[in-house]
């Protein structure tokens, strides 16, 4: 048990650790990530490892990269219940829970393709409102078609 949590604990010098994701939800967020990327983001895959908050949980710790906010938004989408920790000189220097926004633009497309939004997309960005977070429901601010956390993870993986 010991070497265990040792080897859990293993500190990265500069780099992003995203703790605190649904069990099991892992590969899905480095997914979006387009990761591995290799040499230069090093990174380690936990799996089903315990938390006393969460029961069981997944991390993901990568060096070298800083998230953009779109990730940020794309993570909270899959794993609301996700940290972002900030790495420097293997200290956090930054912890933030990830939320949704009230509010998601751009960053997944509606599921009708009747929508205003996927017929001219110059006029009508994507845009949509946050109806419930779990389980994750979004509804579209032009068709209010509704778009679930299925539609999300198909469409981020479609883009990698
Ligand atoms: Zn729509």
């Amino acid at each position: 048990m010991a070497m265990d949590s040792e080897l859990l604990v293993r500190k990265i010098r500069d780099g992003t650790v995203i703790d605190h994701i649904p069990a099991g939800n892992a590969l899905n967020v480095i997914r979006i990530l387009g990761l591995p990327r290799g040499r230069e983001n090093r990174m380690a895959l936990i799996m089903y490892t315990s938390s006393s908050k969460m029961g069981l949980k997944d991390i993901v710790k990568v060096e070298g990269l800083e998230l953009t906010a779109d990730e940020v938004n794309m993570i909270a989408l899959i794993a609301p219940t996700a940290t972002i920790n900030i790495v420097r000189d293997y200290k956090v220097v930054r912890k933030e829970r990830v939320k949704i926004p009230e509010i998601i633009e751009n960053i997944i497309r509606c599921a009708n393709p009747n929508c205003i939004s996927n017929q001219d997309r110059e006029t009508a960005i994507p845009k949509f409102r946050l109806v419930s977070e779990d389980p994750i429901i979004l509804r579209c601010e032009y068709c209010e078609r509704h778009t679930y956390k299925e539609d999300i993870l198909r469409q981020f993986m479609e883009g990698r």
